[in-house]
């Protein structure tokens, strides 16, 4: 996950930085703006928010942003780092940010590269030298070649384009005007630039923003879609439209699914339903609905704390996960909770507000969660890229429930997630392990066969053949 911006038309630099805020929930380890300038593209990037991007004030008529969600490569810790790991890139006529992650860039490039967005923009630069500097035919190459989920958007040539891999992994839209073009990985970006949403880019489609005329390149077809469905449970902001579904009443309907669970597995009904913010709200709010029971806000967010989850171990995770939430504790005391969280990865975060709701008198903890079941690494962008870091990969329900010590755990099943978000050409693959492409079934084969790499990322491993 990264959050990218693309726009076209004269905007003020402080301006750009303003929308890309709006994408920071994308990635916080890092953010940068790259804009042309005398017809030379220039750069200005930040450890963590864009708000923290110094931009010169001037207006630019083509400008990108990126914020960084490290998947591939190491957290950016100094300005060293900016170079290598952090979007936009340049390289002469060109410049590119990228959400997603390819999965054979070991494969391809050996040893080189620590971070795939730069693999990415080398690898187009050589095929543009290739190819005479024809976008198209170089995008076509770069789709033969690479494999896994890419959304781009790039200049070039002084030209605004927008390329999204043939499989749709990631989401990218676009909204013009006569006088702007935006293009960005969630709606609420153009909805805050007064422009409507266009629609999304199609998998496969190239779009060239040329002045305000839009041209759209067919790169390749007939792929069967695979959306990741994880963008609807977790990612996006619930303001997004993906695929022509509101992010916020997909999460109520999930919410709507998991109450049917809940009565199924005839429990009592709790005192009251209890979101783990932000992003469990709306589901949590139908879940309530649907039961009869109330909604309360009783455990709240340190917003000012960082990521929990991209902690270095666990040990920091902890400490962090310990900060992360602060409880009324008027309003647990004897009372049956039934708390709603969007996923469980490691079990940390279930473990610790379990644990910290009875340390404040709750007389049951049930825990609702919903997504299903992540058994499986994810390898084209969610950082989940190793077994080991999925309780769900060895253990069982009865096991997860007893490790959360809730009095009974809650899960979203695939039906009821499908259902929810409205269309089935979904990419499941930590759900169900059949991962959509073929070097991401490769790596899978190979990590089989072989000992854990503690240090490494699946996809960051190099195997012999
Ligand atoms: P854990 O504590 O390891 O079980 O992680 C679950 C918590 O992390 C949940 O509260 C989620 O909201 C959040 N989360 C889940 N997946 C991700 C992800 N890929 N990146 C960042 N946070 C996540």
């Amino acid at each position: 996950m990264c959050g990218v911006l693309g726009i076209m038309g004269l905007t003020n630099l402080t301006r750009a930085a303003d929308l890309l805020l709006l994408l920071t929930h994308r990635g916080q380890d890092a953010s940068g703006l790259a804009w042309t300038e005398n017809g030379t593209i220039k750069s200005a990037k930040a450890i963590g928010s864009p708000a923290r991007i110094k931009v010169p004030s001037l207006s630019s008529p083509l400008i990108l942003g990126s914020t960084r969600y490290p998947t591939s490569g190491k957290r950016v810790v100094s300005e060293s780092d900016f170079e290598t790991f952090v979007g936009p890139f340049i390289r002469k006529n060109l410049a590119l940010s990228h959400n997603g992650n390819i999965t054979n860039m070991k494969f391809l490039s050996g040893k080189n590269y620590d971070c795939d967005s730069e693999f990415l923009t080398d690898l187009l630069e050589d095929y543009l030298n290739e190819c005479n500097d024809d976008l198209p035919s170089a995008i076509r190459k770069l789709s033969s070649a690479v494999d896994g989920a890419y959304s781009l958007v790039g200049i070039h040539n002084n030209r605004l384009f927008a390329y999204r891999d043939s499989r749709g992994f990631k989401p990218l839209v676009f909204g013009r005007t006569t006088e702007h073009v935006i293009v960005a990985s969630e709606s609420e970006v153009l909805d805050m630039a007064d422009l409507k949403l266009s629609r999304d880019v199609y998998p496969g489609e190239l779009l060239i923003f040329n002045g305000m005329n839009m041209e759209s390149y067919s790169i390749r077809q007939n792929e069967t879609h695979t959306h990741c469905f994880f963008e609807f449970v977790y990612f996006a902001h619930p303001s997004a439209i993906i695929e022509n579904q509101l992010v916020y009443d997909v999460r109520f309907r999930l919410g709507r699914a998991l109450a049917s669970n809940y009565v199924r597995m005839r429990l009592d009904p709790p005192d009251y339903v209890v979101p783990v913010p932000d992003t469990s709200r709306p589901a949590a709010q139908a879940l309530a609905e649907a039961l009869n029971v109330p909604m309360r806000e009783i455990i709240l967010k340190n917003r000012y704390l960082g990521r929990t989850f991209i902690a270095r171990d666990q040990d920091e995770r902890d400490n962090l996960a310990k900060n992360k939430y602060i409880y009324l504790e008027d309003k647990i005391r004897g009372k049956s909770i039934l708390v709603v969280d969007d996923s469980i990865v490691r079990g940390t975060t279930a473990r610790m507000i379990v644990s910290d709701l009875r340390a404040r008198g709750a007389s049951k903890v049930y825990f609702a969660v919903t997504c299903p079941p992540q058994s499986h690494p994810c390898y084209y962008g969610i950082d989940i890229s190793t077994d080991k870091e999925l309780i769900a990969s060895e253990s069982g329900l009865n096991e997860i429930a007893q490790y959360i010590n809730a009095d009974a755990l809650i899960y979203q099943d695939l039906n009821g997630l499908i259902n929810a978000i409205g269309i089935t050409d979904l990419c499941l693959a930590c759900l169900d392990g059949e991962y959509p492409t073929e070097h991401a079934r490769y790596i899978r084969e190979q990590i089989q066969n072989r000992p854990a790499d503690e240090e490494c990322r699946d996809y960051e491993r190099v195997f012999e053949k």
